[in-house]
């Protein structure tokens, strides 16, 4: 039976509900990626590591909000901090310096040494944005590079071939930058220079051949979360970017405090000149970090002065260039706190969420060997996907795209249908508060999925 048969019996309230969202929201949705077909599952209730939605319907939750929730829904310690920070100091938002915002910059840093300062937004897309600024303001070369399937927010500078198709994304040795949105050209004329992951080879001959005009690279040292790096491919990325005097930009939204507590670069061991970070850091709110190298970051620093701007008034000539960086929302105290309670929790709590992880890709694996399913995990720390292949060398976006997508697809509608959670091809989050129940809640779906429903 076709899954989307039970999926329309079982979720006949979020099909109304989405139909009306649609008088009002294109698509129904705030944001695109909450939209996928046939229609989205509207979501009410939440606690741990389950979600409810508007239908009735439980089921255990691994999307985890994109991966930003590392502690499950409504934990206690953010509970305690929402109640101490907001509601029992009345403080919601400032305006001005506070203390916590030197606390948070000395937990953070004490994760990623390489973000010798650092700066706060209030979103990983922002934070990808001010790095970017800081990376071409300090070269004064505006060129970048990002690598295909590689996403770092849906502005104009990097939102090129995340998700290509593979007629019109060129060679691998020499990706075009395809446009994933309408609009993007009318802004600007410069596309990024689009490199390979994992290819070093071409990576560095086309970094070489525009280095003079590069100011920065940007990378997700593990893909998606789930792709990572070869460590020679790393260790070289680093050494041209050096050579050539381009920023290497970390784009540690998704793998902060999750491929590792600190991050892609503890796992290879790589400094890179700034790091962006977001998601679990917010505890569930609108959060994103910018750091890296003194020189680089205090670009940004208000002079003397007193000035915070730039700008004309006579003193350009003599003042020395500022980088302007601002937002009425950054280092907002609430979610300071609920981002240290998150990071306080994990410091405790993250082997064990580890050991989930390990544990049920191991048994995910088990189970499709036993059903002669080609299914693969893949990922590092408390991220990971599920890749429906035999092949074990996926190491970037187009061999993904070689995987077999629909049985993937067919796999994820059938396990909603039993009750387990991620957006259809999207990638299993992990929290703290997966435990037992919901590892066995999670290997029956499965086990009954791969044997009496597939194909
Ligand atoms: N960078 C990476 C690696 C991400 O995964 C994301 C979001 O998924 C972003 C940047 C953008 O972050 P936000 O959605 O908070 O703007």
């Amino acid at each position: 039976e076709h899954p989307f048969i039970q999926y329309g019996a079982k979720t006949k309230k979020s099909y109304e509900l989405m139909k009306e969202a649609e008088d009002y929201l294109p698509g129904g949705v705030t944001a695109n990626i909450k939209h996928f077909a046939p229609y989205p599952i509207v979501m009410k209730k939440a606690d741990g590591a389950w979600i409810e939605d508007v239908d009735g319907n439980q089921y255990v939750d691994y999307l985890m909000a994109y991966g930003s929730l590392a502690l499950g829904h409504g934990h206690e310690d953010i509970k305690t901090a929402i109640q101490e920070q907001m509601i029992q100091d009345g403080t919601f938002l400032f305006g001005t310096p506070h203390e916590l915002e030197t606390t948070f910059a000395k937990k953070i840093q004490s994760y990623y040494p390489s973000m010798e300062k650092l700066r706060f937004t209030n979103s990983g897309t922002e934070a990808t944005l001010l790095a970017i600024r800081l990376a071409t303001a300090f070269t004064g070369k505006k060129k970048i590079a990002k690598f295909e399937g590689h996403y770092h927010g849906g502005y104009n500078d990097v939102l090129y071939s995340i998700n290509p198709s593979l007629d019109e994304a060129g060679e691998e040795e020499s990706p075009e930058a395809v446009p994933e949105s309408s609009g993007l050209d009318l802004y600007s004329d410069e596309r990024p220079l689009m490199l390979p992951f994992n290819n070093i080879e071409a990576t560095e001959r086309l970094i070489g051949k525009n280095a003079s005009e590069l100011g920065a690279v940007i990378i997700e040292p593990v893909q998606g979360g789930f792709i990572p790096a070869k460590q020679q491919f790393m260790t070289r990325l680093r050494e041209i970017t050096k050579k050539h005097g381009i920023i290497l930009i970390f784009d540690e939204v998704k793998t902060g405090f999750r491929s590792a507590l600190g991050g892609g670069q503890e796992i290879y061991h790589i400094k890179p000149d700034i790091t962006t970070l977001g998601k679990v850091i917010g505890g569930g709110f609108p959060i994103g970090v910018v750091g890296g190298r003194e020189e680089i970051l205090t670009i940004s620093k208000p002079n003397a002065t007193g000035d915070v701007f730039n700008v004309g008034q006579g003193k350009k000539s003599s003042a020395k260039e500022i980088l302007f960086h601002s937002g009425t929302y950054n280092g907002h105290p609430t979610i300071l706190a609920t981002g240290l309670a998150t990071i306080e929790r994990l410091e405790q709590d993250f082997d064990q969420t580890i050991a989930y992880t390990n544990t049920l890709k191991a048994e995910i694996e088990k189970l499709g060997n036993k059903a002669n399913i080609p299914l693969k995990t893949l990922g590092l720390g408390t991220i990971f996907s599920i890749v429906c292949t035999r092949d074990n060398k996926i190491r970037h976006y187009r061999d993904l795209q070689n995987t077999n997508l629909s049985l993937r697809k067919e796999l994820d509608f059938h396990l909603l249908n039993e009750g387990i959670y991620t957006k259809p091809m999207n990638r299993y989050s992990i929290s703290t508060t997966h435990g037992d129940k919901e590892m066995e809640a999670t290997l029956s779906a499965y086990d009954k999925v791969l044997n009496n429903r597939l194909g």
